[in-house]
């Protein structure tokens, strides 16, 4: 063990632990060959991470990222665990250490001795393929060998679905059920320290806390799940509303408007993002009713009485006249959200006209 300072109180810390938990970085993992990401000189400094979008709809993004990852293979492959894993290694066996939560994707710590099920990879694993969309496990080598002779990982043999290393890509979404858990511990069970010793603390489940109606009591309930039903859906729409706007700022209209010396602001506000909304109302009037219909996963995570419930329990049931009523419901919403979005057309660009 080196000399440097800090080491002896770690070990004391962990001497005295009753419980602890380890958690890794790409730091541990250099001294077995593998080079990070992010520091200078890393994987990101040097070529444009590909975003899980991309690999989806592009087979020459597919392409490109699995000629990335065959040619990193030979150093995973070498990699062997150094003496950061074996350390850690050694304390789960001891019992002191719980777990062991990783950044990498390397597996070390799985090579290292550690049992699969005491190791939480946050950004998945390298060292396999899985199907994204039944789950079938691919082997490196045997895709690799498909690649050299094919130029092409071919797609899942059960399902047709892509094939890709079982790690994590940038724009690779959090399940809601999972991030609507982790809010629940963080703001219900544990609670946010504020300043002057308050603590913002919410409720996780449920509408009310008592029968009689108190709004504020109601507001706090709706918090959670309304974070999560808008975060899930402000990463779509910020997603299209860019590639909207990039696309309408190229055009004549808005060079004029900035020739004329409107300034950028204005430019952007009232002249660009008017137009730039026609293909995000669209989307907005397509998921509009599914709000609705309900969230079924966000709705039973918060215990919330909402109509994804009311549809699942009444299937449950073969309760045939709710749920005529509710597909009833659901179909005129489509219908009227439909023609809120081409009324909305014709207010955002006049030259669309109905007659
Ligand atoms: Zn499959």
């Amino acid at each position: 063990m080196s000399d440097k300072p800090g080491t002896a109180e770690l070990a004391r810390l962990i001497a005295e632990a009753k419980r602890a938990v380890v958690f890794t970085g790409a730091g541990i993992s250099t001294e077995s060959g593998i080079p990070d990401f992010r520091s200078p000189g890393g994987i990101w400094t040097q070529m444009a991470p590909i975003y899980f979008d991309e690999f989806l709809a592009s087979e020459a993004a597919r392409r490109e990222t699995w000629r990335r990852r065959f040619a990193m293979e030979d150093v995973f492959k070498a990699a062997e665990p150094n003496r950061g894993h074996r350390a850690v290694d050694a304390l789960v066996r001891r019992g002191q250490v719980a777990a062991v939560i990783t950044q990498n994707i390397d597996g070390l710590h799985e090579a290292s001795g550690i049992p699969r099920d005491r190791i939480i990879e946050l950004h998945g694993n390298t060292t396999y393929a899985t199907c994204l969309d039944c789950g079938q496990r691919y082997e490196i080598a045997d895709l690799r060998a498909v690649f050299e002779r094919t130029g092409a990982v071919p797609p899942c043999s059960e399902c047709l679905g892509h094939v890709k290393t079982a790690t994590v890509s940038f724009g690779q979404s959090m399940p809601v059920f999972f991030f609507a858990l982790m809010l629940q511990l963080l703001f219900a069970v544990y609670g946010v320290p504020l300043p002057f010793g308050y603590k913002l603390q919410l409720p996780s489940a449920g509408i009310s806390e008592s029968d009689t109606f108190i709004l504020a009591d109601r507001l706090r309930h709706l918090v959670l799940p309304t974070v999560v039903l808008s975060l899930l859906f402000i990463a779509q729409y910020s997603r299209f509303m860019r590639s909207s706007m990039l696309e309408v700022i190229r055009t004549d209209y808005m060079r004029t408007a900035a020739a004329k010396g409107v300034s950028r602001t204005a430019v952007i506000l009232k002249h660009g993002l008017k137009n730039a909304l026609i293909p995000l109302v669209t989307i907005i009037a397509l998921t509009l009713p599914g709000l609705v219909a309900g969230a079924v996963v966000t709705e039973t995570i918060f215990a919330w009485p909402g109509m994804g419930r009311l549809f699942i329990n009444a299937l449950g049931q073969f309760d045939f006249a709710l749920l005529m009523g509710y597909m009833l419901l659901v179909s005129a919403l489509v219908v009227f959200c439909n023609l809120l979005a081409d009324v909305c057309y014709a207010w955002l660009d006049p030259r669309v006209k109905y007659s």
